[in-house]
């Protein structure tokens, strides 16, 4: 949606006001590789999209928020000194989770008259929950003339998804929409939080997310049952290693040393954990040293490895994989997020991109009966106020 469609909506919501917007934005993202080593104390290397969640709102002089989403037909309203945990519509969890946890540090009370609209498909593990929480955060700092440490700001967006959403994430999401870089992404340790830009060059490298339309069942039992498998495996490990904590602490030698003591299965899910940790930390070099052939492998090996080892892939998204891998100038492709359905993302040079489009259109519904929705990203910026004043 253009800046001139939100304008003309916020004010056939909210009336006619002379005063300019106030204008934040926050940016969806893509985990480029470093798949279920989260909760492993392990490494990720997520970057933001070209695609955002956009706020424009007017400050107002009392403590009462009203929300509007370009999405939505109704507006949100609640007072920033008396937020209500489970309150309709569903969808305004995330801006109240939001403005209680900046409440609690004292950095907000006058609210806004607001329109979020977002770019960022939802639902499609591209997280526009995280870019809405963002931008959320920013818009009512915004009308308070408050400025928040990053790390801060996204620690109290985690805290209103855990609290308010209800979904337990990790903090990668909220690190990266609040944090990225133009043309970089971001090596995470999620053990320490400590966290490098790697240069990824927009000029020459474009990313195709494809969405494979499906989601299937039993998600959230699969995962419980894989982060036990990996607590075994660590257990297990830990017999021969005291020092042992976490997966991320294993190496392939020591894994093979515990073999005969671990269920096979427990195996293979501890082995894509080690490798995917050192895939991860390889494909930052790669980057670096901007060898692209040797990237996009190292996304293929993710992507067999999460499919055989980790047993999280499905059939769409290998056959997603499969017609990436016979386009000329894609240097590679994975199943990005937590699997069982959602998207891959595909690394190439600008003139791949189309190509891909092409054949996936081709090639997808025949193998899959389903049609992909795709778009192409490169390594966008961070959460931003566009506009900081009123006057
Ligand atoms: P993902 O983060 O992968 O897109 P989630 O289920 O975590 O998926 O978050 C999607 C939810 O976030 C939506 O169902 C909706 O409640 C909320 N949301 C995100 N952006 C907006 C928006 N612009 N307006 C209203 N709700 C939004
Ligand atoms: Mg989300």
């Amino acid at each position: 949606m253009s800046q001139t469609e939100m304008k003309k909506l916020f004010e056939s919501k909210f009336g006619a006001d002379s005063r300019p917007y106030l204008e934040v934005r926050a940016p969806g993202r893509v985990n480029l590789i470093g798949e279920h080593t989260d909760y492993n104390d392990g490494f990720v290397f997520p970057m933001a999209l070209t695609r955002h969640t956009t706020i424009l709102a007017k400050a107002r002089t009392d403590a009462t928020v009203r929300l509007a989403s370009a999405i939505e037909p109704q507006i949100a309203e609640f007072k920033i000194d008396a937020v209500v945990k489970k309150e309709p519509p569903k969808w305004s969890a995330y801006p109240r989770g939001v403005a209680e946890a900046l409440r609690t540090r004292g950095l907000i009370s006058v609210g806004v008259d607001a329109l979020a609209a977002t770019d960022v498909p939802l639902g499609g593990g591209l997280s526009s929950s995280a870019s809405f929480e963002v931008a959320s955060a920013l818009i009512l700092l915004v009308a308070n003339h408050k400025q928040m440490d990053k790390v801060e700001l996204a620690s109290a967006c985690q805290w209103a998804e855990h609290h308010y959403a209800g979904v337990p994430c990790g903090i990668m999401d909220q690190f990266i929409s609040a944090m990225a870089e133009e043309g970089h992404a971001m090596l995470l340790d999620c053990r320490d939080l400590t966290r490098r830009q790697i240069p990824l060059d927009n000029a020459q490298i474009q990313f195709l997310i494809v969405n494979s339309n499906v989601k299937h069942e039993l998600v959230q039992g699969e995962y419980t049952g894989r982060r036990n498998q990996c607590q075994r495996a660590v257990e297990t490990i830990a017999r021969h290693f005291p020092l042992v904590k976490a997966l991320r602490d294993v190496t392939i030698p020591m894994l093979d040393e515990s073999r005969m003591q671990m269920d096979p299965v427990v195996f293979r899910r501890a082995r894509h954990v080690i490798t995917e940790n050192k895939r991860t930390l390889e494909y930052a070099a790669a980057l670096e040293a901007k060898d692209w052939g040797r990237a996009g492998q190292l996304m293929y090996a993710s992507h067999v490895s999460l499919r055989d080892d980790y047993g999280v892939s499905c059939p769409e998204l290998d056959a997603l994989v499969e017609i990436a891998a016979t386009v000329d100038g894609i240097y590679g492709a994975r199943m990005t997020g937590g699997g069982f359905g959602g998207s891959i993302v595909a690394m190439g040079n600008h003139q791949s991109m189309k190509a891909l489009q092409a054949a996936i259109d081709l090639q997808y519904p025949e193998k899959s009966g389903r049609q992909a929705t795709s778009f192409v990203t490169t390594a966008g910026a961070g959460a931003q106020v566009l506009q900081a004043s009123q006057i």
